[in-house]
């Protein structure tokens, strides 16, 4: 009997860790999405993780916009 209850307070306690564990990675997925929307479009506040879909999104939606300083270098 002792050894069927040390199993299920194991399980129990198997069971709280994987939930830390799934809140924590759930909180830093959220926090490097935050941190990886770095790039605004300045027409139209869509945001984006890198320069280059940046300047994608740009010359595909604002075509008739000039491209702003920071992505005229920008090789896609
Ligand atoms: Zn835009």
């Amino acid at each position: 009997m002792a050894c069927g209850q040390q199993k299920i307070q194991s399980q129990q306690k198997n069971a709280k860790k994987q939930a830390g564990q799934k809140k924590k990675q759930r909180y830093d997925q959220k926090a490097a999405a935050k941190a990886a929307l770095i790039y605004t479009c300045t027409v139209c506040r869509t945001q984006m993780p890198d320069p280059k879909t940046f300047k994608q999104h740009f010359e595909s939606k604002h075509p008739r916009t000039p491209l702003p300083p920071e992505l005229a270098d920008v090789q896609v």
